[in-house]
């Protein structure tokens, strides 16, 4: 049976057709521009698949009430001519197949509970940071959603005594996204994290800021896998300092073999490469049927 996904991102979107254990057979990257020649080229493109669901992982933020007029919306958002765009209906209404949606990194979490590091815990997150900070909650075997859906990447950090860049969001000066992300990083350094490699500095208050996020994610929703991912992780050192300051930051309050014996298995990357974002996409749309 054919699946199709997008993963449906700000700057592209990334289309496959795969079965429903996975496998991908068939994958076409598009640009993101406006709403209607960019789903014009997508539809086009699953158009010549039988494919018997569609999953969307999505930008957001995103309406996924159900009960909502509004439902499978892109909701406000600052990306000229995406806002209120009607996602799930336009490819309902296209391609006739039954329709699952969430957000992108929601999309993520699903991939690497089904297919890849966290198969088998009722319990999971995926933490990307990258451009953006966003955290996929996979709770109690299912997404979380509530009054809209976790925004964790914004949460509020403590600043590090010596750091007095000004913060990249809009909307808070201290949060996740503001001091730790892709564009934080070339900002508060002048230059693009990939070359700033050999700066410890760097990373080391990196691993502060996403060591703190981690820790407070571990207390909120005591997640038994935690997924770091995004263009920042690509810079491997980071894995073991954000461990470590994990549990500096937990200061030995949560009591669990995975943190004391165990955390190089318990803090890790996808097991899915750079595929977790499209084999849930793909996921979702199994769960859709
Ligand atoms: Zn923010």
């Amino acid at each position: 049976m054919l699946i199709g996904g997008i993963e449906a991102g700000g700057t592209k979107m990334i289309c496959a057709v795969g079965d429903e254990n996975g496998t991908i057979l068939d994958r076409k990257s598009y640009p993101t521009r406006q709403p209607r020649e960019t789903f014009g080229e997508l539809i086009s493109y699953f158009k010549g698949w039988d494919i018997k669901a569609l999953g969307i992982g999505c930008f957001g933020p995103l309406d996924l009430n159900r009960q909502s007029e509004t439902y499978g919306y892109i909701t406000r958002t600052p990306k000229q001519g995406w806002e209120n765009c009607n996602v799930v209906g336009t490819f309902q209404d296209a391609l006739g197949v039954p329709v699952g949606f969430d957000t992108d990194v929601n999309g993520a979490v699903l991939g690497e509970v089904t297919w890849g590091a966290a198969q088998g815990v009722e319990s999971a997150i995926y933490v990307t940071v990258g451009t953006g900070v966003g955290v996929g909650v996979y709770i109690n075997g299912g997404l979380l959603h509530g009054l809209v859906h976790p925004e964790a990447g914004h949460i509020l950090l403590m600043r590090h005594p010596e750091d007095h860049y000004k913060g990249r969001c809009p909307y808070h000066g201290n949060c996740m996204e503001s001091l730790a992300s892709g564009p934080a990083v070339e900002e508060r350094w002048g230059q693009k994290g990939h070359l700033l490699a050999d700066r410890d500095e760097v990373w080391e208050l990196e691993a502060y800021y996403i060591g703190q996020a981690v820790a407070d994610y571990i207390l909120t929703y005591s997640p038994q896998k935690v997924i770091l991912w995004g263009g920042i992780m690509h810079q491997e050192k980071l894995f073991g300092m954000v461990r470590k300051d994990v549990v500096k930051f937990l200061n030995g309050y949560v009591s669990h073999k995975m943190l004391q014996e165990s955390i190089d298995d318990y803090i890790v990357a996808p097991a899915l490469g750079e595929d977790p974002g499209i084999k849930g996409a793909i996921r979702l749309g199994v769960l859709a049927l």
